[in-house]
């Protein structure tokens, strides 16, 4: 009766919350299969150095392309796979496919390849362990490998993260953290778990304006905050030159966003790579005051 009286109340969603429903049902049932099946890829965003341009690294970001070639974007199934635990085997897909990845990439060029870790990834022990096993199977430098986290690990209050944090970092692995400034971790924190990079949210990115100071107080605040604490910052979300022009004059250090490159599959960012990054480098004429 109980089942009765739920399918009955599917008859008051709106369309659309019917429809994200039945999606969020059809993501849970496809994506275990869409593991097994390589359906999962990995795009690559450009990071520059904000002083001279300089193409320092990329970030790795999953994607589902389905058997008709549309991709679906994590912001869909990541969150599906937290919840019902695929999280796990997927996380430890992305970790082997970056570092395989960034196998290649090093060929080429000295590059920081970025690795976005679910929080149920760092509180699962071990983690350390296994990403010095996918280094060492592809030789890579632990220096070429950066993880990202976001602030709500860092209140986990359980040694398991803080034992994993320095592990990693003892390996020379570094530590960033995502989307900085949007969650509720207090400042204390970053004492106690010693990182390297802040990555400024996107949202404090967009509000910067040339012509007023105070549009860029929250970015200038992280800034100052990380140099006393000897951690890096990187802007995310670049998407104009007056963006990027704040970010140089407030003395961030990096930055990604659609200005200097889009994610793109990793066919198209070795291309980028070996063609010298040229389509960022003519923009700097631009910049030079
Ligand atoms: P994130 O780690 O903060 O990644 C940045 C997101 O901003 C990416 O979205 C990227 O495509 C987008 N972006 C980059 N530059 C710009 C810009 O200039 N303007 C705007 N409007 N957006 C920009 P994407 O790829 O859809 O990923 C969304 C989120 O999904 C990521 O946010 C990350 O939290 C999560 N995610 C992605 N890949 C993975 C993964 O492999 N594992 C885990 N656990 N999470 C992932
Ligand atoms: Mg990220
Ligand atoms: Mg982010
Ligand atoms: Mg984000």
């Amino acid at each position: 009766a109980a089942k009765e009286a739920g399918r009955a109340t599917c008859r008051f969603f709106t369309p659309e919350l019917n429809r994200r429903a039945s999606d969020r049902l059809w993501i849970e049932n496809n994506l275990r299969r869409a593991l097994g099946n390589d359906e999962l890829e990995l795009h690559f965003q450009p990071q520059f150095s904000l002083d001279g341009r300089r193409l320092i690294g990329a970030e790795a970001l999953v994607r589902w392309r389905q058997p008709d070639g549309t991709l679906i974007m994590p912001g869909q199934f990541i969150p599906v796979a937290e919840d019902t635990g695929l999280i796990l085997p997927l996380g430890d897909w992305v970790l082997g496919e970056a570092c395989r990845r960034a196998a290649e990439l090093l060929r080429h060029r000295d590059l920081l390849i970025a690795v976005n870790l679910s929080a149920v990834q760092v509180r699962r022990p071990g983690l350390a362990e296994r990403v010095a096993g996918w280094l060492s199977s592809y030789g890579i430098p632990p220096a070429a490998l950066e993880l990202e986290v976001t602030e709500s690990v860092l209140m986990d209050e359980s040694d398991v993260v803080a034992d994993t944090f320095s592990h990693l970092r003892g390996m020379g692995v570094s530590l960033a953290i995502d989307d900085f400034g949007t969650g509720y971790s207090s400042l204390a924190y970053l004492k106690r778990f010693r990182v390297d990079k802040l990555k400024i949210d996107r949202r404090f990115v967009s509000e910067l304006r040339a012509d007023n100071p105070d549009s860029g107080a929250i970015a200038k605040a992280v800034i100052g905050m990380a140099r006393s604490l000897h951690m890096d910052t990187l802007a995310e979300g670049v998407e104009t030159e007056e963006q990027y022009r704040c970010l140089v004059e407030l003395g961030c250090d990096q930055c990604q966003g659609y200005l200097l490159g889009r994610p793109m599959p990793y066919d198209d960012f070795l291309a980028f790579l070996r063609g010298g990054a040229a389509a960022p480098a003519d923009r700097v004429a631009e910049t030079v005051e």
